[in-house]
């Protein structure tokens, strides 16, 4: 998939995002926009939290 533009203007990552804001970012950036995977640091606490399901990459 390739970036969503208007996505990405229209969500800006916050300057000195909080861990909780890059989750909640990646979250909403993994749906709507496939130009970067997420980091594997965010996928396992999204995972933890039961916030996304685990694929078979995260489970590998
Ligand atoms: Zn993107």
């Amino acid at each position: 998939m390739k970036i969503n533009r208007e996505w990405h203007l229209a969500h800006p990552m916050p300057r000195n995002a909080s861990l909780e804001q890059r989750l909640e970012w990646h979250a909403e950036h993994e749906v709507n926009c496939g130009c970067r995977e997420m980091p594997s640091a965010i996928r396992k606490e999204l995972e933890a939290r039961g916030l996304i399901a685990p694929t078979a990459r995260s489970l590998g």
